[in-house]
């Protein structure tokens, strides 16, 4: 339960910031303003080598005339939409064994007084195959988390007590074999209720604001401390064979060290997994910049910059809340007919359309009244904005962000361009000045392009000549995989 979990009135002002159950005080909802786009904490910690700290102009464009040519458009020209599932696991619904724990660290809040004992105890594999189904059909990409330890109930690397053993090896295999590919997997810390000592795996003993982790840690925590505990979740998830590249925090989770937090998710993440570029899901855009952030950009003109990319939402859940007790008003994503909502703003704006949702609110304890919004929305957007937008995993979109910023133009010619990359980025899209004449253009030593005559039909590898209609010149638009290091597109 992170974002807005509790909350039937998004736009209400932001409860405490320091506990665990209110409307606002999960997930920070951000404005990157003009002024907090220079803020420190978007930028790196060491100094000096903040070039892509968000919101400044792209390291490329510092080469001067060459690269003022050129520009990184979205990819495909494509708006980049995604859906984020919170609170997912293994069968475990995280609504029914969650409410009695956050009831018994928040006696004073009658958001926790629910009737959780008759809500079902399992989210079961069925419904996560039909939803899966439906994602199939639709293209649907996003994140889903897995709780290594939902709730406290059980190891979903060993037992969860409640199922047989081949029911979670069962379920651990759907996520594998049906969700991995459509959806980054995300750990959601360790418990998403409990803070586990990592000496004993025990529970801390105090049950308090202070020992949950939506509010965890209420004091600093250095950058070691907090890699880590997101290591120690991880470790699970590489246990029963899923790949993970990011993590997504519990609500509240590293509100006080959100510094701290980032650099502790690149160390966990490339600790535990390897991963070249790792990344994090916390934060809700409320405002209308709602582009992945690079934080702590770090050597960023080498061939590998260390970097965490932090990829926020930007809706409320509205699908029916954290604990699947509320009532699903999916026409705030966008109504029927794809006229109005915040997606449709956004897109519209040709901003990224990231989606919220909590899985127990898609199953709305068995009534499933979100994913029956979920799929309306879906087939809305999908319907009026098939040829302009494109549903992408969050690691894809911090990864064409990572491209976009820190890909070099090393030189501009009548007749090439060569690029120093130090990601490689599939769809990487740019517009260049129109060359006089076009016979062919393709990759030295790879892929030829193909040309399109409409840009709805840019793909990898295949270029479009003309002018658009808000463009002030002819354009070459392009648009291939990317290789990591030197590369040199050409034309003649
Ligand atoms: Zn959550």
């Amino acid at each position: 339960m992170t974002g807005i979990s509790h909350s039937k009135a998004p736009a209400s002002p932001p409860a405490q910031a320091s506990h665990a159950g209110g409307a606002r005080d999960r997930r920070h909802f951000l404005r990157w303003t003009a002024a907090a786009l220079a803020a420190p904490t978007l930028a790196s910690l060491d100094g000096g080598a903040c070039g892509a700290a968000f919101g400044q102009a792209p390291v490329y464009r510092r080469e001067g005339a060459i690269a003022k040519a050129v520009e990184v458009l979205l990819p495909r020209l494509r708006v980049p939409l995604s859906f984020v599932i919170d609170d997912s696991t293994c069968l475990v619904n995280m609504g029914h064994y969650c409410m009695p724990q956050f009831a018994t660290a928040w006696p004073e809040r009658d958001i926790y007084r629910k009737p959780w004992k008759s809500w079902p105890r399992e989210i079961p594999d069925s419904f996560v195959r039909e939803f899966i189904d439906f994602c199939d059909a639709e293209d649907v990409k996003g994140k889903y988390s897995i709780v290594p330890y939902p709730a406290c109930v059980g190891w979903v690397d060993r037992e969860l007590p409640g199922w047989s053993r081949r029911e979670l090896q069962a379920s651990l295999k759907l996520v594998r074999d049906r969700v991995v590919p459509r959806f980054d997997i995300h750990p959601e810390m360790i418990t998403h209720t409990r803070v586990i000592d990592l000496k004993t795996g025990r529970p801390l003993e105090e049950i308090s604001a202070a020992t949950m982790e939506n509010s965890y840690p209420r004091n600093k925590l250095s950058v070691d401390e907090l890699a880590a505990y997101l290591a120690y979740a991880l470790r699970v998830l590489r246990n029963c064979d899923l790949p993970c590249e990011g993590v997504t925090t519990p609500g509240g989770f590293g509100n006080m060290v959100k510094s701290e937090l980032a650099l502790a998710v690149f160390e966990a993440v490339r600790d535990v997994y390897g991963a070249e570029l790792p990344h994090y899901f916390k934060y809700v855009e409320e405002g209308l910049d709602t582009r992945v952030r690079l934080e702590h950009v770090r050597e960023p003109l080498s061939n590998a910059p260390r970097v965490t990319a932090n990829v926020p939402a930007a809706t409320g859940d509205w699908f029916g809340g954290w604990d699947g007790d509320r009532e699903s008003e999916g026409e705030r994503y966008a109504s029927d007919d794809a006229s109005s909502g915040r997606m449709v703003e956004l897109i519209e704006r040709r901003q990224p359309a990231v989606m919220l949702c909590h899985w127990p609110g898609m199953y709305g304890h068995g009534g499933r009244q979100g994913f029956e919004d979920f799929r309306r929305v879906v087939r809305a957007l999908n319907r009026k904005y098939a040829d302009t937008t494109q549903w992408m995993k969050l690691s894809e979109m911090g990864r064409y962000a990572a491209a976009r910023e820190l890909t070099r133009v090393a030189e501009l010619t009548d007749s090439s361009l060569s690029l120093e990359a130090p990601f490689a980025c599939p769809q990487f899209t740019l517009a260049l000045p129109a060359p006089a004449t076009l016979e062919s253009i393709g990759l030295r030593g790879g892929a030829q392009l193909e040309r399109v005559d409409e840009l709805r039909q840019l793909k990898a590898n295949a270029y479009w000549l003309g002018q658009r209609p808000d463009a002030s010149r002819r354009e070459l638009i392009v648009c291939f995989d990317l290789p990591k290091g030197d590369s040199r597109l050409e034309w003649k």
